[in-house]
């Protein structure tokens, strides 16, 4: 007798894009068109003082329906500074978040992940989540585009955060890496969501 067979390459996997330390006035307006065209949600991980420059940008995120995390107000890191002060950079950059959108972040995600108990149990007495990433894209390290996808294809899995930059200083491949990226992803049956939906189980 012939035992059927479970189809398994049609299984929907999740995975949440996240981009980290803008927003960036040419390259996140960059990202965002990329995400909108394709018509996907990512999770932004913005500096405070960036937000505050460029508001319009925060808003665009959060009308496309993307999801805004802290990242501190100045890209200040554990260790260069004490919990304390980084909770103050925390709740500044809050602030500044919640007066643009309406709505406060509840995701935290510490410069160059950066944490410590002390930290991570002060950020969740703010009623906030640690959050850090499985996947490296190291755009941040100028690798060029070629090598940026391999190493999503490389890694990617079921449940995946992978970390992107909205910037890198002067040029930033990231977009251009993100085009060829989103539709290798959805051909991969990947469903991309939130980080905070990809944390809740359901
Ligand atoms: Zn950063």
């Amino acid at each position: 007798m012939m035992l059927a067979s479970v189809p398994t390459g049609n299984a929907k996997k999740r995975l949440a894009l996240t981009f980290d330390d803008g927003p960036h006035k040419k390259y996140t307006a960059e990202i965002l068109s990329v995400l909108d065209k394709y018509g996907v949600k990512a999770t932004f991980f913005v500096i405070g003082q960036n937000a505050e420059q460029y508001p319009e940008l925060i808003k665009a995120e959060y009308e496309s329906g993307h999801e805004i995390g802290n990242h501190t107000y100045s890209h200040k890191r554990l260790g260069s500074v004490n919990c304390s002060a980084m909770l103050e950079e925390i709740k500044k950059t809050d602030d500044i978040i919640c007066k643009i959108t309406g709505e406060c972040p509840i995701l935290f995600r510490p410069p160059e992940g950066r944490t410590s108990s002390e930290l991570e149990a002060a950020v969740f007495a703010e009623s906030k989540k640690t959050v850090l990433w499985t996947v490296d894209t190291r755009d941040w390290a100028h690798n060029p585009i070629d090598r940026i996808v391999k190493t999503v294809k490389t890694n990617v899995k079921n449940g995946s955060i992978i970390l992107f930059h909205d910037y890198i200083t002067p040029n930033s491949d990231t977009p251009e890496a993100l085009g060829i990226l989103i539709p290798y992803l959805m051909a991969q049956n990947y469903e991309f969501v939130t980080v905070s939906e990809l944390l809740t189980n359901y």
